[in-house]
């Protein structure tokens, strides 16, 4: 099987801000691997470093190790600390070799749309939100400001949230155990959906009991951040709500077995990929694991300004390859 590979950059209309500091440009490979009978698949590296996958420098030297062909061997002996080439390959492989098997989801999937931190969230949300828009789920970073000032912001932003929609916070790890309980009794009093990764993943067993202590959820993200990281909180003992973003995980058909065998409480979520790992992951991956009532992560493309968001993907590519 032939691959040819090609880097994409995508600027954010404006820096993503969270506790581990603002992030303006998204950078990640697209890969095309095609056969002799003319048949392609798409797949995309979409590495995140500050949330433990490896670089895009090490995904790029991966990359340029091989010499203009891969095989399934080859992509199975992928090792753990290159989850994001381990997903992308993987998935490509699979487009191309079962190109007729696009599933159809049952559901269509509901997106949690993604508010910039601060205060920027109100004009944001108004943005966002359209008249007959109830029901909707959008999601807020927190731990990016003092204690105080956020939880005034959170008073006003809950006073503009439409009828009927649901909001979900993410510290990021950022929180201390204090901070997390004072933020945790708000929630009790207003209904957030849950609270996201709370502290760093070293606090493992704090958020295993802030989880049993309060009535709003701890999800958790960072500490999930691998298939590994996952099972291992699964066998501490980890049954509440889980952020997979697969398109770091590592092995999809890996991650498809676990759910299939667990079925965990799961939030799919994005590491702001293009619509090639988005669709895989939606189509390919979600769609053959039993439905989960939680709205995704993938209400982030209004984040940006190009056009990888379209699932044209031959266009995606003639278009990069220009570039
Ligand atoms: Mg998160």
């Amino acid at each position: 099987v032939k691959i040819s590979v090609c880097p994409y950059r995508r600027s954010f209309r404006q820096p993503l801000l969270t506790h581990h500091g603002a992030w303006s440009v998204r950078d990640g490979i697209i890969l095309r691997l095609s056969n002799l009978d003319g048949q392609v698949g798409f797949g995309e590296i979409a590495p995140l470093e500050w949330f433990g996958s490896e670089s895009l420098e090490q995904a790029l030297s991966f990359c340029s190790q091989l010499t203009g062909s891969i095989t399934a061997e080859a992509i199975a002996s992928i090792p753990p600390h290159l989850p994001a080439c381990r997903f992308g390959f993987e998935s490509a492989w699979e487009s191309l070799n079962q190109p007729q098997s696009a599933l159809e989801l049952a559901d269509p999937l509901v997106s949690s749309k993604l508010l910039p931190a601060g205060m920027n969230a109100i004009p944001a949300l108004k943005r966002l939100t359209g008249k007959t828009d109830t029901n909707s789920t959008f999601k807020w970073k927190i731990a990016v400001a003092p204690l105080l000032q956020e939880l005034d912001w959170f008073k006003q932003l809950t006073e503009v949230l439409p009828n009927g929609s649901t909001l979900r916070l993410d510290a990021n790890g950022g929180l201390s155990p204090t901070e997390a309980c004072r933020w945790l009794e708000v929630c009790d009093a207003t209904e957030v959906e849950f609270l996201e990764q709370p502290l760093p993943p070293s606090q493992f067993e704090v958020m295993l009991e802030l989880d049993r202590q309060f009535k709003t959820p701890i999800a958790l993200d960072e500490s999930v951040s691998t298939l590994e990281q996952l099972k291992a909180c699964y066998d501490q003992g980890w049954r509440g709500i889980f952020v997979v973003k697969a398109a770091i995980a590592g092995s999809p058909a890996q991650l498809r077995k676990f759910c299939q065998a667990h079925k965990p409480d799961i939030v799919w979520s994005s590491v702001f990929e293009t619509a090639i790992a988005q669709q895989f992951i939606q189509t390919r991956l979600i769609a053959t694991l039993p439905h989960s009532h939680r709205a995704t992560g993938f209400g982030v493309n209004h984040w940006f300004c190009d056009r990888l968001d379209q699932s044209d993907f031959e266009h995606v590519w003639q278009t990069l390859s220009l570039i």
